[in-house]
């Protein structure tokens, strides 16, 4: 277990004479036992931030440190670091027993009988003894991928790294592994950094989730925070499914003016405005309240465009009612799936000022999050 600090770390590939900054000055401090997702849109950095702590690229500038050591210049077979990838990449022609073993029989002196131990041992955690002495192809997708897993844990590392490893398993199994590794890597204690590209993965497996755009962090913090308390407009629209609903305002005053209605702030919001005037409304959809008749200063008249049921909640897309048909006239509300909402109905839509967020439109930065209380979360 370890302690894994990046300390402003680039890295720059030449492509032909070409400089591409792949990881632009990221700075996190992995506790001991943390469990950070690594997240972001494609091309971002994120394998590149993985294969740099694998030591499988250079860092060209920053430090790698291992529990305090600069690791910049260890070579990848001697950090103790264990990665697991997308693809299994098991050995057809070996056993199960066979793949687990293949990585400590060539790279450390243990004897038979322990290298047997820890492969055994490794598979009663994982669930899968009873498959020890079937080869690749007689698993199914999950079951390679937990002998992936049991590859990297049989080398008792102090670090997991590990690459999209669900990406290729259906949604079910996906889920299931999901709480299965996530138990896996609480019951092991093992410092862990998990790349996905996937949102959800992010929020519900991380103890900290490090957001990632075009190479620089974004944010790094529980998931609840980088929901609640987006740094910037690129968080605030990352997270969250279906996203944020966004719209351009300019401040007149103690009033913000968008397109199709005016938005009256209290002094408490305006104060944390400073003198900017352009700015971004956000409000998260289920925070949009639906309801028949205005009742308050934020309401608005709208009409429901299309509604997507899901069971548990309705995804309804609304528009300002007498709005023309533009992309700025358009927002999301979920409600309750229970509820029954119809298109075409014309309904009130209400942005609660204690939900909305508001952030500089020239530099994305959040001037203002929406309150958390106590009485937000009431526990159970
Ligand atoms: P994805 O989710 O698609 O795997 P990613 O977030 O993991 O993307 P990286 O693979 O780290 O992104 O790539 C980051 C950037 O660096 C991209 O612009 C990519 O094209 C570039 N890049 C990665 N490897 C190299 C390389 N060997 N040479 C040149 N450019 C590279």
């Amino acid at each position: 277990m370890a302690r894994l600090t990046l300390d402003n770390v680039t890295k720059v590939f030449d492509d032909d004479g070409e400089q591409i900054v792949a990881v632009d000055d990221v700075d996190i401090d992995i506790e001991d036992g943390e469990f950070l997702v690594l997240v972001g849109p494609s091309g971002c950095g994120k394998s590149t931030t993985l294969r740099m702590i694998a030591g499988l690229e250079d860092v060209t500038t920053g430090e790698l440190r291992i529990d305090g050591e600069v690791v910049n210049d260890v070579p990848a077979t001697k950090r103790n670091i264990a990665m697991v990838f997308q693809s299994y990449a098991l050995y057809p022609h070996m056993t199960v027993r066979g793949n687990m073993a293949f990585g400590l029989e060539e790279s450390t002196d243990l004897p038979d009988h322990e290298i047997r131990q820890r492969v055994e041992e490794a598979a009663d955690l994982l669930g899968i003894p009873e498959l020890l002495d079937r080869k690749p192809d007689e698993l199914s997708g999950g079951q390679q991928q937990r002998v992936a897993l049991g590859r990297a844990i049989v080398r008792d590392p102090e670090v997991f790294l590990m690459d999209e490893p669900l990406a290729n398993l259906d949604a079910k199994l996906r889920a299931e592994m999901r709480t299965e590794l996530q138990q896996l890597q609480h019951d092991l204690g093992v410092t862990t950094v998990y790349v996905t590209h996937n949102q959800v993965e992010a929020m519900t497996m991380a103890d900290r989730v490090a957001i990632l755009d075009e190479g620089v962090l974004q944010q790094c913090a529980t998931p609840l925070e980088c929901y609640h308390e987006p740094n910037n407009l690129f968080v605030a629209g990352f997270i969250g499914e279906p996203s944020m609903n966004f719209f351009e305002v300019t401040r007149e005053g103690t009033t913000l003016v968008a397109d199709h209605f005016e938005y009256e702030l209290s002094e408490a919001t305006l104060a944390d405005l400073g003198e900017t005037n352009d700015l971004t409304l956000g409000i998260r959809p289920e925070d949009v309240e639906l309801k028949s008749a205005v009742d308050g200063d934020h309401d608005y008249h709208a009409l429901v465009d299309v509604v997507e049921p899901k069971g548990d909640e309705n995804v309804v897309h609304l528009a300002f009612e007498g709005a023309p048909a533009a992309q700025s006239a358009l927002f999301t509300a979920v409600i309750d799936g229970m509820r029954s909402v119809d298109a075409d109905q014309r309904l009130v839509a209400g942005f609660p000022e204690s939900a909305i967020h508001l952030f500089d439109r020239a530099t994305g930065e959040a001037l203002h999050n929406r309150e958390l209380s106590a009485a937000d979360a009431p526990s159970l």
